[in-house]
């Protein structure tokens, strides 16, 4: 299973927004999706057990679960 944790990519994030429980970051530098493999705008990544996924503006997205979150890629 793809893992992704925002701390191996933290220079090339910029943290949006954190509620501690999710976090919403923009990726400055081409990082790729691991669900995919291509460069993603924006990820939101949440610990809650239900979320409310915010607005977006159509854009396809990717899911990636790991142990700890749920990952969501939006491109
Ligand atoms: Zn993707």
């Amino acid at each position: 299973m793809p893992a992704f944790d925002v701390h191996d990519h933290r220079h090339a994030l910029k943290q949006l927004r954190d509620t501690g429980d999710t976090g919403l970051w923009a990726n400055r530098d081409g990082i790729p999706c691991p669900a995919c493999g291509a460069p993603f705008a924006r990820v939101f990544t949440t610990r809650e057990e239900a979320t409310r996924i915010p607005a977006n503006d159509g854009s396809r997205f990717c899911l990636v679960r790991d142990d700890d979150a749920v990952h969501l890629f939006r491109h």
